[in-house]
């Protein structure tokens, strides 16, 4: 009986502790979700009631049990605080406690009514919460940062970047850190992982993609287009490339009268102005530097937080959006942007295979993480970014927005870049099913969308559904064996 117990215990406690961090982590989204759209600071104040401005106790501030020891109204101003503030802490509890249970508690073996649920307990997940902890706490902040980046581009149609920054930093420090350490422990290497591969995310080395030379074209590809990102941001710092969009605020001012009669309202040019110096930012590409959000999608604008005025004066957001004539041009802008990475990953890669790869040098574990880590970011990042020109420059409107660049390329950081291209692909069609139920619900009026959330909801597909997914890639190349993806 007291086996039962503490075999019992050691996965109640677990799993509360990944409940209560996670609710945690929920009430900091609540307050960067709604702070950071307004470019409000992060750390100070402390949170008060929206209404009455009171403080909240620390009893108060308990996520979930707060809001309910309140009953949902300020103790002060007996005003109602949105049900949002626990759901959300709820939510992401919830979903800690599922990756916890999905990567270390659920028994490869498991069936439930005969469907092999076990499977997608992911194979590093094999060596245990102590063997992995950084590679889960890598997990645990990209899905939580997209989570957060779901709730605002939802909301404003825009992504705060440094959800997207902060989620790949966590991925490239952690996975990195983590490499060192399992090297140079006895064993020297993770126990479990995907058949092929060497780490819990895709590695050059893996799956012969890069055997043929070591895989050091890659690394080389991988350091050289990061060296090329860092100095496309500096020539963009000191004006030798030009920001994308850098003058839609203005055009948007002059034409804001001439394309909607009612426009010239007191509250249209103040909201245009208002939202002036923010939507520069938030649609130049590399805008990342100065200001956080980015538009995330196409062909809608986005609505500034504090938008109702900016509604009532045009009939419809995305008017302005859509009939700026320049996006052709913008795009040659981004690709001049993209000149130094495309090249220096060129030349990084030919360089490494010159240099290591016929030398035959052996790549420590670290530099081979390391280089899966940037190879996601920009892979994850790129093919956004490449469906994003080619889209604009054929249809002349900005498609997808560089928000959904960032999103991707924390999420090829994150879960390395096969993840990150099944990901972009499943999208379309988590968008296709969306749109079908909205219209279904709500009617043929359901309104436009932003791409970040789709981009989220296929990235946790992918992640729960690898087994099935390689499945369907060994039937649709049909390998002789099994495709095994990490
Ligand atoms: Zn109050």
């Amino acid at each position: 009986m007291s086996l039962d117990l503490a075999e019992t215990l050691s996965i109640i406690v677990p799993l509360a502790f990944a409940f209560a961090f996670g609710a945690c982590v929920g009430s900091l989204i609540n307050v960067l979700v709604y702070r950071l759209p307004l470019g409000l600071s992060v750390i100070t104040p402390p949170s008060r009631c929206p209404s009455c401005e009171t403080r909240l106790t620390w009893r108060e501030n308990i996520p979930v049990l707060g809001w309910l020891l309140l009953r949902g109204r300020c103790r002060f101003c007996r005003s109602k605080i949105s049900p949002e503030y626990p759901l959300v802490e709820a939510f992401v509890g919830l979903l800690f406690v599922g990756l916890y249970a999905m990567c270390f508690l659920i028994s490869p073996n498991a069936n439930l009514a005969g469907v092999p649920i076990g499977m997608i307990r992911p194979e590093w997940g094999l060596n245990g919460f102590v063997g992995v902890w950084p590679v889960f706490i890598v997990v645990a902040v990209l899905f939580a940062s997209l989570t957060a980046m779901t709730i605002v581009d939802a909301r404003t149609f825009t992504i705060p970047l440094e959800l997207a920054w902060f989620a790949s930093a966590v991925a490239l420090l952690l996975h990195t850190a983590w490499a060192v350490v399992v090297e140079f422990s006895p064993g020297g290497g993770l126990a479990f992982v995907a058949r092929d591969w060497d780490w819990a995310i895709a590695t050059p080395w893996g799956w012969g993609i890069g055997q043929a030379w070591g895989g050091w074209q890659w690394v080389g590809a991988s350091l050289g287009g990061t060296i090329g990102l860092g100095l496309s941001l500096l020539l963009l710092r000191v004006g030798l490339l030009r920001r994308s969009f850098e003058d839609y605020a203005e055009w948007e001012a002059q034409h804001a009268s001439t394309l909607h009669g009612a426009a010239p309202t007191a509250a249209g040019p103040a909201a245009s102005a208002a939202s002036g110096s923010d939507r520069a930012a938030e649609t130049g590409p590399l805008t990342n530097l100065d200001a956080p959000p980015t538009a995330s999608t196409a062909l809608t604008p986005p609505a500034t937080p504090t938008g109702t005025d900016a509604h009532a004066a045009f009939a419809n957001p995305t008017d302005l959006w859509v009939a700026y004539p320049h996006a052709r041009r913008e795009m040659l802008r981004e690709l001049a942007f993209l000149g130094p990475p495309v090249g220096l990953a060129y030349l990084g890669a030919i360089l490494m295979l010159h240099l290591a790869g016929q030398g035959g040098w052996i790549a420590p574990l670290w530099l081979k993480v390391l280089a899966g880590v940037l190879l996601g970011f920009l892979v994850g990042g790129g093919v956004v970014w490449f469906v994003r020109i080619l889209g604009s420059l054929a249809f002349g409107k900005e498609a997808m927005g560089l928000g959904d660049v960032h999103l991707m390329a924390a999420v090829g950081a994150a879960l390395g870049w096969v993840d990150a291209v099944l990901a972009f692909f499943l999208a379309a069609f988590v968008g296709v099913a969306w749109a079908i139920l909205a219209r279904v619900a709500i009617g043929s009026n359901a309104r436009a969308m932003p791409y970040g959330p789709f981009l989220a909801i296929a990235t946790a597909l992918v992640f729960v559904g690898k087994p099935l997914i390689e499945r369907g890639l060994s039937h649709l190349f049909v390998t002789p064996v099994p495709i095994n993806l990490p």
